[in-house]
Parts: structure tokens; sequence; C-alpha cells
């Protein structure tokens, strides 16, 4: 939709006409560009917007990112038989794609991909660094360049009105490789300059999720699942009258449906309701993507691209909706961590301190804690807490237990029926109430 809403006489002698857009960003992930149907698919959803400017932000196709990832851990240890398998499979993968969608042989596209393909290759030959995150962003982000260099040429194909952006040029991040921290001044800046006025000539701007780039020009990444994330900094940074992120499932749901039947979406919640279901774990969305929607009030909706014409939830500030029905976030392979001063004096400020600044340094990320006189409690995920670790991380002053295999359940607007569900059979290990919010440990 074009709207002129200012038109100002800045003096006699001329005017100034100030054209505004308003304009949708749409982010599609992996599963909705797996393969040449989904992206087919893609292209339909699009068509129902055809009066609208829409920013469509990209993830990687299907599992291209674990693939990439397998890829620099060839070339790390430069096992050059993995590699050449690894890369050959990911090539395979996209071309069989290009094949399925353009009749016609369609050079351009296919030497884009084949150049793209040329330099991860020739990467192998390189000195792999120190820094491995580093390299790590180098090669992963390609995963979305490929993405949405194939989905806009499918779009040019099919007569869309489109462009292509380069993430690469326009989200300014700091140094920190994986988790690239967004330098929002600059990014606001290269946007509003450099993609904005694209919409001059087209309705779709495709562009990649995940991405972005440092100061010197380097290519960063924002952390696994980044791209939702990518799409909240567009809206932020462009002023969009909307986000919509479409997903293999009818909404946000109450419950992940891999551990309960009968969930039930959320037709409505408020930020503050999607940014504390995030932060426990749902993981419809990643966490990072509210804050700057909610900073400008930008409503986010999370619609189903197999059903696009259903309504989806809307995320947006009302809290009205919040309360309706409780909402269940189940964390498995948990690990429950006792610590306890060795000398037996209390938990108290100054034992805290050291433990936090020493785990702060660890990398342990805590999802539950909990102290008592003479031990504080932590629950974290096996996976980033190995116990021998901590073990020599809090040093000989702490006599560190724990107990693993244990299942974290939180449960939003919890009532005696739904504690009753989620524990059954199970022993209580911890529990963690406030008024909204109760927090099980589960064994
Ligand atoms: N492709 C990246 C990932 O799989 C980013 C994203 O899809 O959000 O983590």
């Amino acid at each position: 939709m074009l709207r002129i809403i200012n038109f100002s006489f800045r003096s006699y002698r001329y005017f100034c006409f100030q054209i505004y857009f308003t304009m949708k960003v749409f982010k599609f992930g992996g599963a909705s560009v797996k393969d040449s149907m989904a992206v087919k698919n893609v292209a339909s959803i699009l068509k129902r917007y055809s009066s609208d400017k829409l920013i469509v932000v990209l993830s990687a196709m299907g599992k291209s990112t674990n693939k990439l990832e397998e890829i620099v851990a060839a070339m790390k240890t430069k096992n050059i038989e993995q590699f050449t398998l690894l890369v050959n499979e990911l090539k395979d993968f996209h071309l069989d794609i290009l094949d399925s969608l353009f009749i016609e042989p369609h050079s351009d596209i296919y030497n884009e991909i084949e150049n793209i393909f040329k330099t991860i290759r020739k990467r192998f030959d390189e000195p792999f660094s120190n820094n491995y995150s580093f390299e790590y962003d180098q090669i992963v982000s390609l995963g979305e360049v490929i993405s949405s260099k194939i989905v806009y040429a499918y779009l040019c194909n099919q007569k869309f009105s489109c462009g292509w952006s380069d993430s690469r040029e326009l989200i300014r991040t700091n140094e920190k490789y994986q988790e690239g921290k967004i330098e929002w001044q600059k990014t606001e800046e290269l946007i509003k300059n450099k993609l904005l006025p694209k919409f001059n000539n087209e309705d779709i701007i495709v562009t990649q999720g995940f991405i972005g780039h440092t100061n010197e020009g380097h290519t960063t990444t924002l952390g696994r699942e980044g791209s939702d994330f990518t799409a909240g900094i567009y809206a932020f940074c462009s002023n969009a009258e909307s986000v919509t992120i479409w997903k293999d499932v009818p909404g946000m749901l109450n419950a992940d449906p891999k551990y309960f039947s009968n969930t039930i979406k959320l037709d409505q919640i408020s930020f503050k309701e999607a940014i504390e279901l995030s932060y426990y774990g749902a993981s419809v969305i990643h966490p990072k993507t509210i804050k700057p929607l909610q900073n400008k009030g930008i409503p986010l909706f999370v619609k189903s691209f197999i059903h696009p014409d259903d309504p989806g939830t809307i995320i947006h500030d009302s809290t009205n909706y919040d309360a309706l029905v409780p909402s269940f976030i189940v964390k498995k392979k948990q690990i429950l961590f006792s610590i306890r001063p060795i000398d037996f004096s209390f938990i108290a400020e100054d034992h805290l301190s050291d433990i936090f600044t020493r785990l702060a340094s660890s990398g342990i990320k805590i999802n539950v804690m909990q102290n008592s006189a003479l031990s504080f409690s932590i629950i974290s995920d096996e996976k980033d807490a190995c116990p021998e670790n901590l073990i020599s991380i809090l040093g000989e002053n702490f006599k560190v237990r724990y107990n693993n295999n244990l299942e974290l359940v939180t449960i939003r607007h919890y009532d005696q029926e739904t504690i009753d569900l989620v524990s059954k059979g199970k022993i209580v290990i911890l529990e963690q109430r406030t008024r909204k919010t109760i927090r099980l440990v589960l064994k």
C-alpha cells in the first residue's frame, strides 16, 4: 500500500513531497522453503498480498544450517573426504530444488549457486584461523544467501515485482561472531538509506535472516534460529506495520504438541506474555524478536504457511487475553546442581557473588535457581553443563552434587488440574511458584 501522508510547503520557492510506504515484514523459516513445493507455496502466499510492500526475510532451506555446521567442522579438522561429501550433498539438495522450480535452464541462478559452492570449496585450502566463530560465520551464513537467491530468482521468474537485498550490508553487529550484537543506530541508517528506497521500484524485497556484518565488513551471525529476530530488526528499523512469521503450526500453541495432545491455539497474547513464554523455552519464536516490536508497538502474527487464510496468533500490546488458558513449556534433559560451601557457612551475598562470577565465565545458562541456608541450586540444560567442568570452576571452597536426566516444566496461568496432569507419575524434586507461573523440576 502506498500512502502519501505529508505534503508540505517548506517555503514559497519549493515544496517537498514526502512519500511513505507502509510495509509488512514476512519471515519464512527453513521448513517453509525446504523443497520446491514449499518455495512455490511461499510464492502463492505472497500473491495474496499483492497490494502490500513486503520485506521477505528468509532462513536457509530445510536443514541446511546443520549441514553447513558439519562442513565447518570438517574444515577445521581438514577432513577432505567428509568435507567433499557434505558439500556435494548440500549442493545437490539445492540443485534438485532449482531443477524443479525452473523448467528452462536458468543460467544466472545456477551460476550464482555454483559460485557460492566454489567459494566454500576454496576456503578449505585456506588456513583455518584460531577464531572458530569467525570461520563458522563466514561459511554458515551462506545457507541464507543461497536460499534468498533461489527464492528471489523464482519470484522474478513468476513475474513478481521484486528485488534482493544483502543483510551482510544492512544489519550491523559488533564482532561477537556467532552471536553478533546489533548496532541499532547504524543498522537503522543502513536500512533506511539502502533498502527502503528500493520500494520505489519494487513491491517485494527478498533478504536473509540470521546474518549481518561488522564495521570491517566481515560476516557475522546472530545465533541459531536468529531469523525471527532479523524480521524484528527490519520491522523496527523500517517502522513496518506488522511482522508475520510463517510456521508449520497454526500459531502459538499453549503447549508443544510433541509432549501434549489436545493443544490449544492462543488467538491473542501480549508482548509481555510472549516474552515470558519464549524465555521459559517455548520454541515458536526466538526470544529476542519481541523487544524491538514491543518498543514500537508493531504487532506480530504467527501464521500457518499450510493454511495461510487462518488467523493464527496475534501478539500485541493488550494483556486481556493472556490468562485464558494455562500454557506449558517442557524442557527435557535438565541437570540439577546443588552447590554448598564446604565450611558449612550460610549461602549469603558474598558466596552468591562468587558463584555467579564463576558461572558467568563458564557459559552455563541457568534455567532455574533456588537457595536454602546451606545450599544453592541451579538447573541447566545438560548439554551446556558438564559436571566436571562446574566442579573445577567452583574450586575447592564448594561441594557440588548433581542429578541429571530431569525435566523442567513451566506452567503459566496454572491451576491444580494442570499441575496434576504434568506431574502425574513423577517425583517433584523442586518447585517454584509465583502468582502466574509455577516451575516444577520432575524426575
Ligand atoms: N538458519 C538458521 C538456523 O537454522 C537461522 C534460522 O533459521 O533462524 O538456525
